[in-house]
């Protein structure tokens, strides 16, 4: 087996990574998946932090537009995060990860709160770490928690798992034919191009921290052993 290329890993599930085909809610079966593909990567002695998104559930900005309180809406989606990270966790333990879930807002009863140092023990000790609650503020997104999350427990990089995008293209490609994908860019690249990864908080805290990136497809096979283990998929950000 080709051995891993990073040591330590922050993977970001969005809600799309818990639905499956559909729209809204958990699909045991697609989780299950995912957990597995989780199991082997620290079996090859990754240590992997997750954050989970939580837009299969619920989304801030949407309930906003429907007449909620902007900062109430966002709460609301900070737990919607969590009911995935207790999925998440759950579907692990079934595969005999052992996992810990910390949230960036206390809910004592039902997770750790967030402790950077406690993180990085958990992981010293081989147990999968699911980050839930976002960054704990509302107007942000899980893709900026996760930036932050990376750089603080000084993973190597990012996987950005995507739901049937295999990388960053240059216009969407489920709507331009001609949308070319691009093997490898700079953060510099996405912000000039204005192409559309993630928000710009998260892609500025990677930049600043040059942190690389890997933005791939989830659901190709054996996608998460292979960005861990350097084999090109997807795209690959990096400061050069
Ligand atoms: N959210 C938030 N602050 C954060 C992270 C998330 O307020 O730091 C809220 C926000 O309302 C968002 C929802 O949680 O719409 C779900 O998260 P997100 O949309 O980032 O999930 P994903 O797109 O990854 O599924």
């Amino acid at each position: 087996m080709t051995p891993a290329k990073y040591k330590r890993v922050l993977l970001k599930l969005s809600g799309e990574a818990f639905s499956g085909g559909g729209e809204y809610g958990i699909d045991a079966p697609t989780l299950t998946k995912v957990a597995k593909q989780i199991k082997q990567v620290i079996e090859m002695g990754v240590g992997v932090a997750i954050v989970v998104g939580g837009g299969n559930i619920w989304r801030g900005a949407k309930a906003a537009e429907d007449g909620m309180d902007r900062v109430t809406a966002d709460y609301a989606g900070m737990l919607a995060t969590v009911i995935n990270g207790l999925a998440l966790q759950d579907a692990l333990e079934r595969e005999g990860v052992t996992t810990r879930v910390q949230t960036a807002i206390g809910i004592q009863q039902v997770a750790e709160p967030y402790i950077r140092r406690r993180a990085i023990r958990h992981l010293e000790k081989g147990r999968a770490v699911i980050l839930a609650g976002g960054t704990g503020n509302p107007y942000m997104t899980s893709d900026t928690a996760a930036a932050l999350r990376a750089i603080e427990i000084e993973a190597e990089v990012l996987l950005m798992t995507k739901n049937n995008v295999d990388g960053i293209y240059s216009a969407d490609p489920q709507k331009n034919r001609n949308a070319k994908k691009f093997d490898k860019l700079t953060h510099l690249d996405i912000l000039g191009m204005r192409l559309e990864v993630m928000d710009a908080t998260a892609l500025t805290l990677c930049l600043e921290n040059k942190l690389p990136i890997i933005v791939f497809d989830l659901n190709a096979p054996r996608s998460i052993e292979r960005a861990v283990t350097g084999d090109p998929i997807g795209t690959l950000v990096s400061s050069e």
